[in-house]
């Protein structure tokens, strides 16, 4: 999920400002903050969750040092350095990003704790960085779950997949939806469209033509194509 208006960032500023809380009993990660670079990239890790488990924190600490350079090498890369993780009670969703701060929920992370590529998903958000409105949401969230789907690092154990095509579905369902038609015609054709799609996106010359610009067709004409073969190959990690 993308957040459009919300600002969390004052709190998290606000908690960025505070000393570390006390330590909870237990094996739990204690509360606070650290922070740790490699190869130029920072990840500052807030936790409000008194009971997260160091496993979670650790894989998703991976996750993120593994997974974004990818991202951002591909895509951009001028994305930001420095990103915050923060595990927040307060946040009722499953995770969220604004600009470079990423709220998760501990409820989430521990009833799901294999889905650990909703990293993978929300800091190619960050990677994305386009400005309010250059771009329509389901393409927005449809290229953060193609990210999820070419660079997740635990998708098959998370239970993680691309849906089936089924008639009736719209690239305006988003999410996976959007993100196995991006699949499909890259394996049609069209190679370079996401990383086109993306570009434009950013610097805002998104317009509907880009679709016929970049492959001749319009994107109704591309999804009537689509849904008429919808095969692609799909390979999980
Ligand atoms: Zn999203």
């Amino acid at each position: 999920m993308l957040k459009l208006l919300s600002f969390p960032s004052l709190l998290a500023l606000g908690l960025l400002a505070a000393p570390a809380a006390a330590q909870s009993p237990g094996p739990a990660v204690p509360l606070g903050r650290d922070s740790l670079t490699r190869k130029g990239y920072t990840l500052v890790f807030i936790n409000q969750d008194s009971a997260l488990a160091p496993a979670t924190k650790q894989r998703m600490t991976e996750a993120f040092f593994t997974v974004y350079p990818q991202e951002a090498k591909r895509f951009n890369k001028q994305t930001r350095r420095r990103v915050v993780f923060f595990v927040n009670p307060a946040y009722k969703g499953v995770a969220a990003t604004d600009h470079g701060i990423v709220d998760y929920s501990p409820k989430w992370l521990r009833e799901r704790p294999e889905d650990i590529d909703v990293v993978t998903h929300e800091v190619m958000h960050i990677v994305q960085a386009y400005p309010n409105g250059s771009a329509p949401g389901w393409l927005t969230e449809g290229i953060a779950d193609y990210a999820r789907y070419v660079y997740g690092v635990n998708n098959q154990a998370g239970n993680w997949k691309l849906p089936d095509y089924k008639a009736g579905q719209s690239y305006t369902n988003s999410y996976r939806i959007m993100a196995r038609f991006l699949v499909w015609l890259e394996q049609h054709g069209h190679p370079k469209v996401v990383e086109k799609l993306d570009a434009a996106a950013r610097t805002r010359t998104y317009t509907p033509a880009i679709w016929q610009q970049q492959t001749g067709k319009t994107l109704d004409e591309l999804w009537a194509a689509y849904a008429a073969s919808p095969a692609v190959q799909l390979v999980y990690r």
